[in-house]
């Protein structure tokens, strides 16, 4: 299959493990207890109904009428803002704590940005009685306090990370460094399809529920389970390939990932990956990357905390090449606009991060027949004091 991952884990490529020899071993234990699980029909019944009656799935679809209107054409939202912790990361989390169960590790790690992934890796962690220690970077602290909050009550430390920018590029090396000195007892739950070979692989089969019920839902409303388009926003691009992920071989239906340009792409505040970025490796994985001439990453910048990143998943760096999605960019002044505007005609207040795939909207023509669907990846409660402090300017 053109897009799936090789017996190597490589897309392409892209991918694989560029990790210390120390790992070697926690990777091909999570292999096969991935592979394990991913035929038991125990534990496929057990995570589906965990799915259906805990975190609320299957998420709505959602005919955005007024927008629809505006745009002149026909636009669906898939409502990931509506799960349980208020994004799509459960989807992945849910599931990655089984496996860590399965491989009987105690204590869980994680890296967050936006606090999101953080939330839905804290709740997981209680949900199963298991430690968990949270990486977030202290700038994103800051900027994503509720979250901060909501991981602590439900029994998570969470650790600042003080180097780089202080944000998810940080957090996630300090995770690393953490595993690395724990390899026995821990298990790192990733919170996208991104790091070393086997992640991005689990993380997908995780998140392609998205875009199966994608497919359901359409066929139910529409008559035609295909789309026109999808539109979603990338950070280290789970949300967009849990939504793609199902249409992949369907080449009619076109698919769209909206990256954080921050301040603009060549304002050297950015986190436009795609635009901006090289192959390189990153936190063990061969993708693109934002790096200087002398392959130093460089400090990404984004209003949202999700999307700012330097790297993308490997997957999405084969994709780009074999051009299957189109790769697009978001400013924080377009995604503001974006957002205030779904507020205004859906009620809905999406996550920042979330409100770039909407930016997407005023820079691709559609049809008035054409059918478009926009994951709406998670809920902006995390962000209302951005919302608000740029509302008056
Ligand atoms: C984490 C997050 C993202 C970005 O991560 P991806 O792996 O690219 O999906 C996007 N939207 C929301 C709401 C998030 O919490």
């Amino acid at each position: 299959m053109k897009y799936e991952i090789d017996e190597f884990g490589y897309y392409g490529e892209f991918g694989g493990a560029y990790i210390p020899e120390l790992l070697y071993n926690n990777l091909h234990q999570l292999k096969a207890a991935y592979k394990e699980i991913a035929t038991d029909e125990t534990f496929i019944g057990t995570l589906n109904e965990l799915l259906t009656d805990y975190v609320g799935r299957p998420s709505p679809l959602y005919y955005a009428k007024r927008l629809s209107e505006h745009y002149q054409t026909n636009i669906y939202l898939k409502r990931e803002d509506l799960n349980h912790t208020g994004a799509h990361k459960i989807n992945n989390t849910i599931g990655q704590i089984f496996l860590a169960q399965r491989m009987r590790k105690k204590r869980i790690i994680a890296e967050t940005g936006a606090g999101q992934h953080g939330v839905a890796t804290a709740t997981v962690c209680a949900l199963m009685g298991l430690e968990c220690i949270v990486y977030m970077g202290a700038t994103d602290i800051e900027r994503q306090q509720p979250n901060v909050d909501r991981m602590q009550l439900l029994g998570a430390r969470v650790v600042p990370v003080h180097s780089g920018s202080q944000t998810l590029k940080d957090a996630t090396n300090e995770a690393i460094r953490d595993w690395i000195a724990h390899p026995d007892d821990t298990h790192y739950i990733i919170g996208s399809v991104v790091g070393p070979d086997p992640y991005p692989e689990i993380v997908t089969h995780f998140q392609s529920i998205i875009g199966k019920e994608i497919a359901i839902q359409l066929a139910e409303k529409t008559g035609n389970k295909n789309p026109t388009a999808i539109i979603a926003c990338v950070g280290g691009g789970s949300n967009a390939i849990g939504a793609f992920h199902h249409f992949l071989s369907d080449e009619k239906v076109a698919l769209y990932a909206v990256e954080g340009s921050g301040e603009g792409i060549y304002s050297g505040r950015t986190a436009a990956t795609m635009v901006q970025g090289k192959p390189g490796i990153i936190h063990g994985s061969k993708t693109y990357l934002m790096q200087d001439g002398d392959g130093q990453i460089t400090e990404p910048y984004c209003i949202s905390a999700g999307l700012d990143y330097p790297g993308i998943g490997p997957l999405h760096a084969h994709l780009f090449r074999e051009k299957r999605v189109h790769y697009m960019h978001a400013t924080d002044d377009d995604a503001l606009t974006a957002a205030y505007q779904l507020m205004k005609f859906e009620g809905i207040i999406p996550a920042l991060e979330s409100a770039h795939a909407f930016a997407a909207l005023k820079k691709i023509k559609f049809l008035q027949t054409d059918t478009v669907v926009i994951n709406l990846s998670g809920r902006g409660d995390k962000d209302l004091t951005t919302y608000v402090n740029n509302k008056q300017q």
